[in-house]
């Protein structure tokens, strides 16, 4: 009878691991603590992101998060998002510029004098000090261009009346990353006397405030490499997706669907509906491999801005 009791106690203990597994098919479990919950997959794939790698992550601004495509934060609210609101730039043929939603800036001109508005970018100061020299460079590539913004790099200590819209601060998750705009949506009842009352709702669209920087991942003193990240970081801040984000395969080598199956190779096959992209005129018809945006880059590789992501922000910026 003992015996009997003993593999009945097996039995039920296997019945319980099997129950288990079961119930963890839908899950990709990352680690032994971390699981991403399968409406949250589900999500993701519905804004045309890969499931594959999907991590959660916990920001300083903004609370948890899950890190996409290796670097890209989506936050819970980002995942309620219309999959196809956004703008569509194409380049080239395998690539397109894409955004989700697009931050205003406010180029002023007064008294004969061009005022932009400035993207304060502020460095936390544990970073390597090196940082900052790239930080700088990131934004001398955007002011390079005539936008109708201003990147303003700062040390977060010599921080005017502590204004800032972007923090760059350190993480040991990934090799850098930041989130998409955040959108805000406010209701103002006025009620003019005699008129009655006006309910008016005003979207307003503000850059992503927070980049993380891993050093440990970055690991170099090239402060070309470092400023293309922290370049490609604020360029997601404002709004841009990866320019190969439906094939991938340009920059990282491979690419998967977002179900995680892996895809042809074979564009026509693999995405037959990708219509309705703006093309942008003068732009090349073969490959542009250079891009800011690109979603995979090689350690201490250098992009300053090619020609097409220059058409691109100027298209979206330009003054
Ligand atoms: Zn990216």
């Amino acid at each position: 009878m003992k015996t009997n009791y003993l593999f009945r106690l097996l039995f039920l203990f296997v019945i319980l691991v099997l129950a288990s597994c079961q119930k963890d098919d839908n899950q990709i479990i990352l680690d032994s603590q971390e699981i991403v919950p399968e409406n949250v997959l589900e999500q993701i794939s519905a804004l045309g992101y890969s499931t594959v790698g999907v991590v959660p992550i916990e920001t300083y601004e903004n609370g948890m998060g899950y890190l996409v495509e290796g670097d890209i934060i989506l936050h819970p609210n980002n995942l309620n998002f219309e999959p196809d609101q956004g703008t569509y730039l194409r380049i080239a043929e395998e690539e397109q510029y894409s955004t989700t939603y697009t931050p205003e800036f406010n180029a002023r001109t007064y008294n004969g004098v061009l005022y932009k508005e400035e993207l304060i970018i502020a460095l936390d100061e544990s970073l390597p000090n090196h940082y900052i020299n790239a930080l700088q460079r990131a934004a001398n590539r955007y002011n390079a261009l005539n936008l109708d913004f201003k990147v303003v790099a700062r040390w977060e200590g010599d921080l005017v009346r502590n204004l800032r819209d972007i923090t760059v601060r350190p993480t040991n998750q990934g090799l850098a990353s930041a989130g998409f705009p955040i959108v805000e949506e406010t209701t103002v009842t006025s009620c003019p006397r005699g008129q009655g009352c006006q309910t008016v709702t005003r979207t307003t669209i503000t850059a992503y405030n927070e980049i993380l920087i891993n050093p440990a991942a970055v690991n170099s003193n090239d402060i070309d490499y470092i400023a293309t990240i922290l370049a490609h970081e604020t360029g997601h801040c404002i709004g841009f997706r990866h320019t190969d984000y439906f094939n991938r395969r340009l920059s990282c080598g491979i690419e998967y669907f977002p179900n995680g199956t892996p895809t042809t190779g074979n564009e026509d096959v693999d995405f037959p509906n990708t219509e309705g992209a703006v093309h942008i005129p003068g732009t090349p018809t073969g490959e542009d491999e250079n891009s800011f945006m690109l979603a995979c880059i090689d350690h201490n590789e250098n992009r300053p801005f090619t020609n097409n992501d220059q058409t691109a922000l100027i298209y979206l910026h330009g003054l």
